[in-house]
């Protein structure tokens, strides 16, 4: 391994001289080599998702170039991003991936320091679940019990629960606190049934889920459909309430929309306290933002933010990604501040623009006409995948395209909540960044769209 980090620097001092100083700070330096499979293949990390599109989209030629020169011409070269990572390692090295995953249990305690009361703006699309968060913080298992908040993507949930993990911590570091995922609490369990006797078994499970004194469970929406593992939270969930221990779940929408869940599992969270997040408005997404990029120290004018919280309307960590993309894309062409003009040039394929010559009717009929389905099952309340796929779609172009409050967008489409709008829209923008049949149909609809438009 120590050979395969020499050559990496080598291929490291041959890109510095190709890009700029900034490109090479931020892009490339911070790339980890993870494997050479064969000797044909090499692999890098890049930290996150965004830094992987953009050292793709600015330096792939040079960094190729470099990688041939050092490694051989024949050497491919991949760039993963850091779930890519974990994946890789889950099906190629599962006795690494162990250790990463017991390096993370030993810190499933420690929460984003980012991510405290402090840090988060209040508002009255939030105030009442960031009182109850508070409270709860305060006094674990007294009240608020359990706190089951729900809200859309990217609205602030997650933020709270490390809020108070971090405020417990510092405030009675004696409690034990666990925060999991969904996902996390599912595959602990099935491990605990099919693992080897060395890895968890079904007591250790217990014993690692009902000995502790705060239980956060994050996304638990995706429990549904999931018999055994509900049957299983459900134990874990009596076991903790009858010890006045405290519960927090947070989901992106209320128990009675989780499809699936158990009668007895949806009477246990209402026992408690159910409350949404809502939309923030635009001053409180102006007042996010603000503190975003003081927290992170960028320098971006009032102008930028105010534009930013204009476009973006519905999802908080969207918002943020702009932010960081417009300060990167500034501090890239050697600028301080970023200003209203490169707000514009960044932003440029990641807003849409709007358009004012197109109704709802004009998308609502495209879809129909590709998918020969009628207006009547698109708006209606069919569940079937042949109903379920269009609408979501036709949901989506309408968001995309068109300039409309999510309300009207909802009563356009059957009278749905806006948080199933939200919901159909981010699904969709999921899947045309992961899955090539979604976004061509999207594209043959948005055609029509054009062409009947003529
Ligand atoms: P969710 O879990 O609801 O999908 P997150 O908690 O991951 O959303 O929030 C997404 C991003 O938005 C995070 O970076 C978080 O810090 C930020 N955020 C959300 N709400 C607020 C708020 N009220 N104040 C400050 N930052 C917020
Ligand atoms: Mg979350």
């Amino acid at each position: 391994m120590k050979e395969l980090q020499d050559l990496w620097k080598q291929v490291l001092n041959k890109i510095e001289i190709m890009v700029s100083a900034v490109s090479f700070e931020l892009w490339i330096e911070p790339l980890e080599v993870l494997d050479f499979p064969n000797a044909e293949k090499l692999i890098v990390v890049a930290n996150t998702e965004y830094a992987k599109k953009q050292l793709l989209k600015r330096h792939n030629d040079q960094l190729q170039e470099a990688v041939h020169e050092v490694f051989g011409d024949n050497v491919a070269f991949e760039v993963l991003d850091p779930i890519e990572k974990k994946e890789y390692l889950k099906k190629n090295k599962p006795d690494a991936n162990k250790a990463v995953i017991s390096k993370e249990e030993e810190h499933q305690n420690s929460f984003n320091p980012k991510y405290t009361f402090d840090n988060f703006v209040v508002g009255k699309c939030n105030q009442i679940v960031y009182a109850a968060a508070h409270s709860v913080a305060e006094n674990p298992g007294k009240r608020f019990n359990p706190l089951f908040i729900y809200g859309g993507v990217g609205l602030g949930k997650t933020h709270l629960l490390h809020a108070i993990g971090n405020y417990i911590a510092s405030e009675n570091p004696d409690l034990k606190i666990k925060y999991v995922t969904c996902e996390q609490f599912t595959n602990d369990y099935i491990n605990s049934l099919h693992g080897s006797a060395k890895e968890l078994n079904i007591n250790k499970f217990r014993e690692k889920y009902r000995l502790t004194d705060v239980l956060m469970v994050d996304d638990i929406q995706f429990i549904s459909n999931k018999n055994e593992t509900q049957e299983e939270f459900f134990h874990t969930f009596n076991d903790l309430f009858q010890n006045n221990k405290q519960i927090i779940i947070a989901s992106d929408r209320p128990p009675k929309d989780i499809a699936t869940l158990s009668d007895r599992l949806k009477s246990r969270f209402a026992s408690g306290f159910i409350q949404d997040m809502q939309i923030p408005d635009f001053e409180t997404r102006v007042a996010i933002l603000r503190k975003k990029a003081q927290l992170e120290k960028y320098s971006i004018d009032d102008e930028v933010i105010n534009f930013i919280a204009e476009k973006v309307d519905t999802n908080i960590r969207e918002m943020e990604g702009l932010l960081t993309k417009v300060y990167f894309f500034a501090t890239l062409l050697g600028k301080k501040t970023a200003t209203l003009e490169e707000a514009k040039e960044a932003f440029k394929e990641d807003l849409d623009e709007k358009r004012d010559d197109l109704s709802p009717e004009t998308i609502i009929n495209a879809v129909c006409k590709y998918f020969s389905v009628s207006k009547a099952d698109l708006v209606g309340k069919k569940k079937n995948k042949e109903i379920v796929e269009p609408r979501m779609i036709a949901i989506y172009l309408t968001c995309e395209l068109l300039d409309l409050p999510l309300v009207v967008i909802g009563k356009t489409f059957g009278g749905r909540d806006h948080t199933t709008i939200i919901h159909a829209r981010e699904k969709i923008t999921e899947q045309i960044k992961e899955n090539g049949k979604i976004k061509s149909l999207v594209g043959a609809v948005k055609e029509i769209i054009n062409n009947d438009n003529n």
